[in-house]
């Protein structure tokens, strides 16, 4: 079966991998729950090379999965059975950066696109607190990060796109210039054509940041005074933390002022706040150390050290009350007492109408949060992580009725049916399944999963 494809294809410039050592690398992703040995893995170097995979595989009727760096944490990365796998992470050159813009493959991470726009003094307006991804697969499903209650998603910082379909066909889109591909593929979850390259949007990078840490005793008054501070711009960065460094989930807020030369003004940031400020945690860096503040996948803590770990994530968008309570709901089941390094939730504001880019779906609210839960488990415990994976499928029931639209995260540990994918993209469901059916009619990406 590996070597069908193989022999369809003629010479590509990249390598069609059929060897089991390569296919078996490739079986699983960050998460370590799910896992599937592709039957060829594809490490392109030209869009030719894409495009004569995806029309041969289209005609042996094999599926076909992207892949940027492989850290999404439930087999979003992963192929369905007998599946080819499109392997971007070493299609990733930054092309060109311009006042304004930045042009990169796919596969480039964040990581160096930050490199070589820092150089001149810019930055992509919007950064996910782990940059050590590719920027496909985080324009995949969105893209968030801490500046988003200013800046949207990623996803709506992008210019243009070249993207290859299913009949190897090349396309230059944009919102002027077939819309409708442009606007399924970004938050489209690899499943109606490859992005190859992107122009993005690129603001100027402040010199320096100054990171203040608050610790909060009620995460209900931290979440308040997060809303306060951003909706007051009083700050360029902010989030809420829950950790457990000292063996009991505490709450810490954590927001960030950008600056050239001048002292940040803390006091006028500071005032009114509910948090112990009398006990902040000062920061100080440049603006680059600031973005690789969490460094690679390899000094990340939740990687395996003497033993493999899984990641069932979860994390969804919901109204500010209930996010206060999915939390409570989340720390009464965590032992803080056994929590690793990494264990954290991380829950911050964002106003909806940033969010211009209609297939990340948000919910119909005027202020979402995010609640998002880092948790890690031992790979060999396969009850925790069923156990996992079961209060995560209750916590997205408790959000998905309280708003049926944008409860679903794509990036998390759920298993979500038809309908309730299509339940979450609502109005904007017509025109993704349009798109799919126009750009891959015969559901070569990813079959595996049940969207389509
Ligand atoms: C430590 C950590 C922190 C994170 N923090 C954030 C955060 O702050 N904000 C946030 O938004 N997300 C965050 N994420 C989630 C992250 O955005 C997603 O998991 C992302 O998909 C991972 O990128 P990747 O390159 O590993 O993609 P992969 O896991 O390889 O792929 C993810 C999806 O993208 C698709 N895809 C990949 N490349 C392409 C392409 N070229 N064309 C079309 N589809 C493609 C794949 O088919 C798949 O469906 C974090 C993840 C980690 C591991």
């Amino acid at each position: 079966m590996n070597d069908t494809i193989a022999v369809h294809l003629p010479d590509l410039e990249g390598r069609l991998c059929t060897d089991l050592e390569t296919r078996q690398q490739m079986a699983t992703d960050l998460g370590n729950i799910l896992s599937e040995i592709p039957c060829a893995v594809l490490r392109p170097q030209s869009g030719q090379d894409i495009a004569t995979v995806l029309t041969a595989a289209g005609q042996l009727g094999l599926s076909v999965t992207i892949r940027g760096l492989g850290r999404s944490v439930y087999g979003q990365a992963v192929v369905g059975p007998g599946g080819v796998l499109i392997d971007m992470s070493g299609f990733n050159k930054v092309h060109t950066v311009e006042q304004d813009r930045c042009v990169v493959d796919a596969g480039a991470t964040w990581t160096s696109v930050l490199e070589a726009t820092i150089a001149h003094g810019l930055t992509p307006p919007v950064l996910t607190d782990f940059v050590d991804l590719s920027v496909g697969g985080t324009l995949s499903w969105g893209g968030m990060g801490a500046t988003s209650f200013r800046q949207g998603l990623q996803v709506d910082n992008v210019l243009e796109l070249e993207v290859i379909t299913t009949d190897g066909a090349l396309h230059h889109c944009s919102p002027e210039k077939e819309a409708d591909l442009f606007y399924s593929v970004l938050g489209g979850m690899g499943l109606v054509g490859v992005m190859t390259r992107v122009t993005l949007r690129l603001i100027a990078a402040p010199k320096r940041v100054r990171r203040l840490q608050i610790p909060y005793s009620e995460l209900a008054v931290m979440q308040e005074d997060l809303l306060k501070l951003v909706k007051e711009r009083r700050v360029d960065a902010a989030e809420g933390l829950i950790v457990a460094p000292r063996g009991k989930w505490e709450n810490l807020m954590e927001i960030s002022i950008f600056y050239d030369t001048d002292e940040p003004d803390e006091a006028f940031v500071l005032c009114g706040l509910h948090g112990a400020v009398d006990a902040i945690t000062r920061i100080d860096s440049t603006y680059a150390e600031f973005t690789t503040r969490l460094g690679d996948l390899k000094t990340l803590p939740c990687q395996p050290t003497e033993k493999p770990h899984a990641h069932p994530w979860w994390s969804t968008m919901t109204s500010q009350n209930l996010s206060t309570a999915l939390i409570g709901q989340l720390v009464n089941s965590m032992d803080a007492s056994k929590s690793g390094p990494f264990d954290l939730i991380l829950t911050y504001p964002v106003p909806t109408a940033v969010s211009r880019t209609p297939l990340p779906r948000v919910p119909a609210t005027e202020w979402l949060f995010l609640v998002a839960n880092f948790l890690c488990v031992d790979a060999a415990d396969h009850v925790q992580i069923a156990e996992t994976l079961e209060q995560n499928r209750e916590l997205f029931e408790q959000s998905a009725a309280a708003h049926p639209h944008g409860a679903v995260d794509p990036v998390c540990a759920v298993d979500y049916s038809k309908s309730e994918w299509v339940a979450h993209f609502g109005d904007v469901w017509p025109a993704f399944e349009a798109a799919k059916h126009k750009y891959d009619p015969l559901g070569t990406l990813d079959k595996a999963r049940r969207v389509f």
